[in-house]
């Protein structure tokens, strides 16, 4: 990313960079993040058995943070309220000069589509049967923002034909930023999404409704399921948990010995014969590509004791890298998608203005992973673009640097996706 230059905005620079402090997840003008997860185990892979003689899979697509609320939300059609609580900027329009300075000029009052920028086109080719993503911001006019919480991200509700636009199936709640302007706006987020029949998944009106499954059904006449989760980890608030007669989300607290136990449970009271089951998981820190191997643990006890057929962790601002256990696709931390921070600097080395989409091919009898496609993104002006090409290669290289201990390597093909 470009420096700022001049000394107004250097000012400005310092006066952001002033404001010290550490956040897990959200991301603000001046403010660091949080440490990166610690630890790794090598391993090698199993070789999965990749083709099913069936044919074509299911085809999902999965991709991490999708955050369209506070800069993206005032260049949509129906920008809402711009104010901000955060510690050293009151407007969301900041955020829109902030990624100016970086980017140039960024049209207002873009249509839907504006923001999926070539994404759209790729998912046209790619056709999946499913499209998921963790929505990272609520979707409402409350104005009461969370006390005690830095960052709040808000997409008007009329903008949420952004999410209609890109044929979104299902939308994981359970995250740090849902109830960014508290259980009025919970209850505007889902019943805005439910308008639009986006499934949603991980938050909800008490404990039972936040931990229930969304239920995608495929044109194959599967139905695939989609269990989300959060944990404090990803700086989610413990005041934040659904409860039998209180609204929240469904946080699962990692390192608890029966956690394994509650994703089971979960599964196995809402699975039939022939589903696939997906854990949509928001753990872990902002930055940092090491699997701690606590996280590894869980993750892989999901597949052997809970029936999970593909764990979709985010949280990370990067891509981080992923496994195959026992012919189960394993995404610790599919990165940022979709977001204002264009702007805002720091850990540049980890250039979280990269992303990935991910479209996993399963096997629908098993759910074992039939082949994995990745396509590199890069977002500008608050809109995905395709990578270029030495942006594809920074990314192959990183995953495979950090996959290696995972026993994952990706090959580029000549149209710049990448393949396991
Ligand atoms: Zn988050």
């Amino acid at each position: 990313m470009r420096q700022l230059s001049g000394p107004r905005q250097q000012a400005r620079r310092r006066f952001l960079a002033q404001v010290g402090g550490t956040i897990t997840c959200g991301l603000a003008a001046g403010i660091g993040a949080a440490s990166a997860a610690s630890g790794t185990e090598a391993t090698s892979r199993r070789s999965a058995e990749r083709k099913s003689p069936s044919g074509r899979g299911t085809k999902v697509f999965l991709c991490g943070d999708v955050m369209t609320g506070r800069g993206i939300d005032q260049i949509l059609q129906h920008p809402g309220q711009p104010q901000l609580f955060e510690p050293s900027v009151n407007s969301a329009r900041t955020y829109v000069e902030l990624a100016e300075a970086t980017s140039g000029p960024i049209p207002r009052g873009v249509g839907s589509e504006y923001v999926w920028g070539d994404a759209l086109m790729a998912l046209e080719r790619a056709q999946p049967d499913v499209r998921i993503v963790n929505l990272e911001t609520a979707v409402t006019k409350a104005d009461s923002a969370w006390h005690g919480k830095n960052i709040h991200y808000r997409m008007h509700p009329a903008n949420a034909s952004c999410l209609t636009a890109a044929k979104i199936d299902c939308c994981a709640l359970a995250n740090n930023h849902v109830l960014d302007w508290g259980y009025d706006g919970l209850r505007e987020t889902v019943a805005t999404l439910r308008a639009l029949n986006i499934r949603t998944a991980g938050a909800g009106d008490d404990s039972v409704t936040a931990a229930a499954p969304a239920a995608i059904n495929t044109s194959g006449g599967r139905r695939v399921m989609v269990f989300a989760y959060c944990s404090a980890s990803a700086g989610v608030p413990q005041a934040w948990a659904a409860r039998k007669d209180w609204p929240g989300v469904n946080l699962l607290d990692e390192w608890a010995s029966d956690a394994v136990k509650r994703v089971a449970r979960d599964v196995h009271a809402a699975r039939r014969p022939g589903d696939l089951v997906i854990a949509s998981l928001h753990w872990g820190g902002n930055w940092g590509y090491e699997v701690a191997p606590e996280q590894r643990a869980l993750a892989q006890r999901l597949i052997d004791e809970a029936g999970v057929d593909l764990v979709h962790g985010h949280s990370s601002h990067h891509p981080r890298p992923f496994e195959v256990y026992r012919d189960k696709l394993i995404l610790y931390g599919c990165g940022d998608f979709l977001n204002d921070y264009e702007g805002i600097r720091g850990y540049e080395e980890f250039r979280s203005e990269l992303g990935l989409m991910y479209l996993p091919e399963l096997d629908p009898a098993s759910g074992r992973l039939q082949q994995l496609t990745l396509l590199p993104t890069r977002v500008a002006k608050f809109q995905v673009t395709r990578a270029a090409a030495e942006d594809a290669v920074w990314l192959q290289e990183t995953l495979n640097r950090e996959g290696r201990a995972l026993g994952t390597s990706v090959r580029r093909g000549a149209d710049g996706s990448l393949t396991l």
